[in-house]
């Protein structure tokens, strides 16, 4: 009970007999669990983690492995660093310097964690188990698909390219979400070069080939014109002199403007820039079909609908539900939701000892929208209804202080309801808030505020906040009263998942970024840029990838970048 040298012995046993050796099993035992004989009396609780990204790896990363039977789900066998997926694209980094294989990040975990390269195909809360299909094609002895059974599930999956269901876009565009996707883009672009200069091609067929359009003017979208302006202005037009007055690079945004998730000085910063650099931006347009060579799409403005040719598109719209999670939604009653839905505290509602974390999780706000209307009754000791400007920023700074994520809905230009009151405030002459009409245009926004931003930032933080829960559970069972401040009947034996904002980054080509940093602070310009080399260099996830990085970017600077087509 509980040696460690037979603990050991125990996952070791797990591994051999149980674990390789379930590869290689006959066809007949198709879907049997990986199960160890002794298991039950193991004292260990099973902890599947799915997915190796953002969320999944920063809670293995931090979770006492020492006191759990972990095991890992990951079609890839390695992490990657996306936020550097557009640099990829142009090779102003290489593939191999934003991935680090899981296998270096658990072997340093004090503990076993056991790690099986395989794609989840089905969850089934209700035996608590997962059905997994390894990712291989070929030369497999015996079973590809195995299953897991679980005391606790993690849900780290991601969220998948949204297409809305566009015609065409699956068949003829370009996504990038994956490594693969940024290295496929990197080959495209160079393929449309060496077409437009090969003989016997009319000029209109040249600048269809060289016409780039990305679809989205969201911060990757954004990120990938400005690598892909500048690989063509530091490097390209030496190579291809011939073709460079017929080069054209698109972006298409159905919004009024681009990075409108952005503070609107960015954006305005942005747009003049990509006006000055010569990319064509276009607003408030829904692109409705694609084609092999031309794109279709709708000016919502004038209800008109044309067409451009294309040689390349970048899809970059947002992201969707992956079918294994939509399924798992489907047997839990949440398939009218976009994500899942989990409590304050990371777990799925309506099930037990699952948690989800990441882009395919939303918190639920109910409980908060309730917290910030009890703090609005509060404040209205008169039960007057109204609130002095004062009174008011109290309020607001007060629900900021408790529910940090609100600050980004209750300052987002989108919500002009809120938006005006803000406004009002900031410069009118309104000395009162009328409460409801606030509590109105909260609730109005409150569809919005379903889910946290879908960044590396929320993902990475809720894994960190997931295992110090993890890392807890048996303190807190020993000390079921908790700490002196919390000792209250019904009261959860963790603090809630709280987001803290460090602000995000909008690389503008150029050597120039922006920058919106905690307490309404933006920065622009070369400076920022230079603060993004350092944060993005810090934030590696080893020093392995750091050095690699910080010699890519070095070496582009010196040689520029490689334009091979391999
Ligand atoms: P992911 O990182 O997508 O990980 C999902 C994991 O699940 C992967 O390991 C995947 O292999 C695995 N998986 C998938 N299907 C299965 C299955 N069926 N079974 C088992 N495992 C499975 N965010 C920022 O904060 N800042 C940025 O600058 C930024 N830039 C970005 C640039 C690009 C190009 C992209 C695509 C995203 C960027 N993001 C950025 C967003 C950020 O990458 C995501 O929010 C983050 O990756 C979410 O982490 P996650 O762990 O939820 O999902």
């Amino acid at each position: 009970n509980g040696h460690p040298v037979a603990s050991k012995l125990l996952v070791l046993c797990t591994i051999s007999s149980g674990g390789l050796l379930a590869y290689a099993e006959s066809q007949s035992n198709v879907g049997s669990p990986i199960v160890d004989p002794n298991q039950n009396e193991s004292r260990k609780k099973r902890v599947v983690v799915l997915g190796t990204g953002w969320a999944g790896t920063s809670f293995l990363k931090y979770l006492d492995a020492s006191a759990y039977d972990v095991q890992v789900v990951s079609p890839r066998n390695y992490f990657a660093f996306t936020p550097l997926l557009p640099s990829v694209t142009c090779g102003t980094v290489e593939a191999r310097s934003i991935v680090e294989p899981v296998r270096n990040i658990i072997k340093k975990r004090n503990g076993e964690i056991k790690f099986w390269e395989a794609e989840c195909v089905k969850i089934d809360a209700a035996n608590k188990n997962v059905s997994l299909r390894a990712n291989f094609d070929q030369n497999l002895v015996g079973n590809k698909e195995f299953s897991l059974e679980y005391d606790y599930l993690v849900i780290a999956l991601g969220a998948q390219v949204n297409t809305f269901n566009t015609p065409g876009v699956n068949e003829n565009c370009h996504f990038l979400k994956e490594v693969e996707d940024a290295q496929k883009i990197r080959m495209s672009v160079i393929d449309c070069f060496e077409m437009a200069v090969l003989p016997g091609l009319s000029e209109e067929e040249r600048r269809r080939n060289l016409h780039f359009v990305i679809v989205g003017g969201g911060p990757t979208g954004v990120e990938f014109a400005a690598e892909l302006h500048d690989y063509f202005q530091e490097d390209l037009v030496k190579l291809y002199p011939m073709v460079k007055d017929l080069v054209k690079i698109t972006v298409i945004q159905s919004g009024d403007h681009i990075l409108n998730m952005f503070d609107d000085r960015i954006s305005n910063f942005a747009e003049k820039k990509f006006t000055r650099d010569g990319i064509d931006v276009q607003t408030g347009c829904r692109v409705v079909s694609v084609s092999d060579k031309e794109i279709t799409m709708k000016v919502k403005s004038k209800g008109e609908v044309c067409s451009i040719p294309h040689g390349l598109v970048v899809w970059s719209t947002g992201v969707g539900t992956r079918p294994v999670v939509r399924d798992f939604m489907q047997q839990i009653g949440q398939a009218d939701k976009r994500v899942l839905v989990t409590d304050e505290w990371l777990r799925v509602k309506g099930c037990e000892d699952v948690y989800a974390i990441g882009d395919c999780a939303s918190i639920s706000q109910r409980k908060i929208m309730e917290d910030i209307f009890t703090i609005f009754k509060a404040a209205d000791k008169d039960n007057s209804g109204t609130l002095t400007v004062d009174e008011f920023r109290d309020v607001v700074d007060d629900i900021i202080i408790r529910y940090p994520q609100v600050e980004l809905y209750l300052k987002s230009k989108h919500l002009q309801d809120v938006t005006d009151l803000w406004k009002d405030l900031d410069g009118s002459d309104k000395k009162e808030v009328n409460v409801e009409e606030f509590k109105l245009a909260l609730s109005q926004v409150d569809s919005q505020m379903k889910s946290l931003p879908a960044t590396a930032q929320v993902a990475a933080q809720q894994g960190t906040y997931l295992s110090s829960c993890f890392n807890r559970r048996e303190h807190c069972k020993e000390h079921p009263e908790g700490p002196r401040r919390f000792k209250s009947s019904g009261q959860h034996e963790f603090l809630p998942f709280r987001y803290k904002h460090f602000g995000q980054f909008a690389p503008l080509g150029g050597e120039q970024a922006a920058a919106e940093l905690p307490g309404d602070w933006v920065s622009m310009g070369h400076s920022t840029q230079w603060l993004w080399y350092s944060v993005y260099a810090s934030k590696q996830v080893s020093w392995r990838t750091r050095v690699l990085v910080v010699s890519d970017w070095t070496r582009r600077f010196i040689f520029g970048r490689d334009s091979s087509r391999i």
